[in-house]
């Protein structure tokens, strides 16, 4: 197979860990912290990382940035125009590099000018964190929860940039099919033309583990998490949404480039605290410690807590894997990659879940139905 992507294989993205967030959300396991006072040494540490990677990747096109967290939306506007000056200093960026920006409702409240900043800085797709419009959900996940405002700032984002992804989340305790709907009916309503859905998900060590543990909180069982699940799928579907990958909805032309990156493979270099990297087949992840993270580059050493090349059969899991929850098992990419006949390895496997309607087998695709896509972590752990 000749890689579609030879020229690809020199282009890449990059992700910024914003570390910072006002408080921490009851379910929430991303590395944040809430003290606000080392925003500028991070923000030097980051300037120093980027500077160190100038001579490793300067061979690179950059072609998206994504700035995520934590709570990005945090940071004043010109700590954030610096990044992007440093970003533009050291590294090639594509001239249409897709620049995606996390922002929480409070912050697009509180600084009247932020959007407005963002897109005069070149960023041009924002990523808006809603979660639920129900002041109960929104209580439980200990999330800002007023309402009115919530909507009030995605409309403000939206008169300044259409490509915005919206997050929520489903199978929340005591969410039901109303609550779902009323929620979709508004984002379908101001034609948002991605949105990411999201199970809740019980985290170890976060404060939602720990209710459960003691049974304080009862997760909803696997059949409602289904039928929620499945409610979003049609709903979205039959408003033109795609459902791209397991969690992503989009309309055409509105996927995430960033996103695609890691389901299909790609490079892409993390910068930030606990920020994880896949450059040339080498993955590695930065500490997840802001103190460390800063003493290091202060020394003019990389973050890198693990680094380890990829061997052939971690590749082919990987594809698998990532294949599974998106767009289907690259068939011949395995075989560019690994050398194996994905067809013939897992003929068994193949035959059993198209035969119960949980895959189908196309001609260079192996892709999960439906009913598979829900339970695709579990078949890979059982099939592949
Ligand atoms: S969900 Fe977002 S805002 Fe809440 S703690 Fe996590 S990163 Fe911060």
């Amino acid at each position: 197979m000749k890689l579609k992507n030879n020229k690809d294989s020199h282009k890449a993205g990059i992700y910024i860990h914003i570390p910072f967030c006002r408080k921490k959300c009851g379910y929430c396991d991303f590395y944040s912290i809430t003290n606000l006072n080392i925003v500028d040494k991070f923000s030097n540490s980051i300037k120093k990382e980027i500077k160190i990677y100038n001579q490793l990747y300067n061979t690179f096109l950059f072609d998206t940035i994504y700035f995520g967290g934590g709570t990005p939306s945090l940071l004043e506007i010109k700590v954030i125009e610096k990044i992007l000056n440093c970003l533009y200093k050291n590294f090639k960026i594509d001239t249409n590099t897709e620049i995606t920006f996390e922002v929480n409702p409070e912050d697009i409240i509180e600084k009247k000018d932020l959007i407005n900043n963002l897109k005069k800085l070149g960023i041009n797709r924002i990523s808006f964190g809603m979660q639920s419009l129900q002041k109960r959900h929104l209580n439980f996940l200990n999330r800002f929860n007023n309402i009115e405002k919530i909507k009030f700032a995605l409309e403000k984002v939206l008169k300044y940039i259409i490509n915005v992804n919206v997050d929520i989340i489903h199978s929340i305790p005591g969410m039901n099919l109303k609550d779902i709907s009323n929620t979709l009916k508004y984002l379908i309503k101001l034609n948002i033309p991605h949105i990411s859905s999201y199970s809740l998900i019980y985290e170890e060590e976060t404060p939602l583990f720990l209710k459960i543990e003691q049974k304080k909180v009862k997760p909803l069982d696997s059949d409602e998490e289904y039928e929620q699940y499945n409610f979003i799928k049609e709903i979205l579907e039959s408003n033109n949404y795609i459902h791209y990958e397991i969690s992503n909805f989009a309309k055409k032309g509105y996927e995430s480039k960033h996103n695609l990156k890691y389901w299909n493979f790609q490079n892409y270099l993390g910068l930030g605290p606990s920020s994880h990297s896949m450059m040339n087949l080498v993955r590695w992840n930065n500490y997840r410690n802001i103190i460390k993270y800063n003493i290091l580059l202060n020394n003019n050493r990389l973050p890198i807590e693990n680094e380890y090349k990829l061997s052939k059969s971690h590749i082919e899991t990987e594809l698998i894997y990532l294949g599974l929850r998106s767009s289907g098992v690259d068939v011949q990419k395995i075989k560019y990659y690994t050398g194996i006949n994905f067809k013939e390895k897992y003929r068994k496997s193949i035959e059993l879940l198209t035969k119960n309607g949980f895959a189908k087998l196309f001609k260079n695709k192996f892709k999960l139905t439906k009913e598979g896509f829900f339970l695709a972590d579990e078949i890979m752990v059982r099939y592949f």
